[in-house]
């Protein structure tokens, strides 16, 4: 099912001009409103007028987060404070958060593009949505909320951390499609057999899971435990929120709302474009948001657009599932690697992920990169020597395979890792001096 099919099926030239001409508007908004894209604009000695491609878009100049955050509270609104309606932040664990305003227009829009997603899992106004996002600052919840209320669905707030209340909830009111991340929806469906609550019990049929990274793994877990069909979406607080990219039927990478966000991939450490099918960091500019329009905004997310087309019929380009941070990535012999691999890796040869560490050293100037990782305690060591074996040499062929290096596999006793700062491990230790 497609919600907006006059956007979702458009032919890609007229998409394209569509997202030029929208670009125009947006940047001569910018230029004119906001003081730091006035400011980067001349500096960079680009003008708004002389952008009419989207190849041109590469001369315009970056946002960061650090932009964003110098900008507290209001400086990046592109609006009269007076046109805003709503005020978002991000959760700003550390420091100051990001203040994002919406004006009417923008709410609406956000609510349609949900209504895209709901709709592209199959969810329609018979349905109950249960949303397990907190209702607050940050964005998932009231997102979600006005976009499942527009497709006319009964929509279940039930913003509570606690998982016996969200379980009565999600068993008595009948609830036909879970909203929250895919953390939470593993965590309730490992709770059904603690609350004694059998999953024929319940009417789930759907779940609409994001706002974190996941695994296929992940995904087939959560629906044997919920015996449902679990379908991924992609957004970020400072670009809207949820609703910038999402799963259709096909479920091979996400449709990017593009009439509404222009998506790049580029190396994160040349900020140069990468090729078809390269991973790199996401990076997205928003064309018809009035209130915190943001240009060439790198997310920090890692991911690739995928260029065939869908048999679903969208003309929205995919975008690969967020395959982690650029925080987190390292450079091995110039190949870049993410912790989120070696997990990908771990998960699809024990089941699950194993604490782990990463070691990179340098010898003779080649790199090398030694996954060290605990036995499962279930598992003597010493015992089963072939299997412990079997166990490494798999891994190893994985990871290779996965990451395009020959990396060294080490088992180590279980809680033989250093757990010193706070019982967390360092994922990565880098000893090479570079
Ligand atoms: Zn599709």
């Amino acid at each position: 099912m497609i919600y907006s099919r006059e956007f979702e099926v458009m032919p890609r030239e007229d998409l394209e001009q569509l997202q030029i001409e929208r670009l125009q508007a947006t940047l001569n908004r910018v230029y004119r409103n906001v003081a730091f894209y006035k400011h980067v604009f001349d500096e960079s000695n680009v003008a708004a007028s002389e952008i009419r491609s989207l190849d041109d878009m590469r001369r315009l100049p970056f946002t960061s987060k650090d932009d964003l955050r110098r900008s507290y509270p209001y400086d990046m609104f592109a609006v009269p404070l007076r046109d805003v309606v709503r005020i978002h932040t991000t959760s700003g664990t550390t420091g100051k958060p990001i203040v994002m305003g919406y004006t009417k227009n923008d709410l609406s829009i956000w609510a349609s593009l949900i209504a895209r997603i709901l709709t592209a899992a199959g969810i329609t106004n018979n349905d109950f949505v249960q949303i397990a996002f907190p209702y607050g600052l940050t964005t998932a919840g009231f997102g979600f909320h006005y976009g499942a209320e527009k497709i006319g669905a009964s929509v279940i707030p039930a913003s509570t951390p606690d998982i016996q209340r969200q379980l009565l909830v999600m068993r008595d009111y009948k609830t036909t499609s879970l909203v929250s991340t895919p953390g939470y929806a593993l965590h309730i469906a490992s709770s059904l057999e603690e609350l004694g609550i059998h999953p024929e019990e319940l009417n789930l049929k759907t779940g609409l899971f994001g706002a974190e990274p996941w695994s296929e793994n992940l995904r087939s877990e959560i629906e044997r435990g919920l015996r449902i069909r679990a379908f991924d979406n992609y957004g970020l607080s400072e670009i809207i929120g949820p609703g910038v990219a999402f799963e259709c039927d096909e479920r091979s990478g996400l449709h990017i709302n593009e009439d509404h966000f222009i998506a790049e991939v580029v190396d994160p450490e040349s900020l140069e474009p990468m090729g078809p099918g390269e991973r790199g960091e996401l990076v997205f500019t928003t064309i018809t948001k009035q209130g915190f329009p943001l240009i060439r905004y790198r997310t920090g997310d890692i991911s690739t657009l995928i260029e065939e087309p869908c048999p679903c019929g969208r003309t929205l380009r995919r975008m690969e599932r967020v395959s982690g941070r650029t925080d987190d990535m390292i450079i091995v012999e110039g190949i870049n690697v993410f912790p989120s691999q070696v997990e990908e890796v771990l998960l699809q040869v024990e089941g699950t992920v194993p604490h782990y560490q990463l070691v990179l050293q340098r010898s003779a100037g080649i790199d090398v990169m030694e996954l060290q990782v605990e036995i499962p305690e279930n598992v003597p060591f010493g015992d089963e020597v072939k299997r412990l074996q079997d166990f490494q040499q798999t891994v190893k062929r994985h990871l290779d395979s996965a990451l395009g290096i020959s990396t060294r596999v080490v088992l180590l006793e279980p809680r033989s890792i250093d757990r010193s700062t706070g019982g967390k491990i360092r994922r990565v230790i880098d000893r090479r001096e570079l």
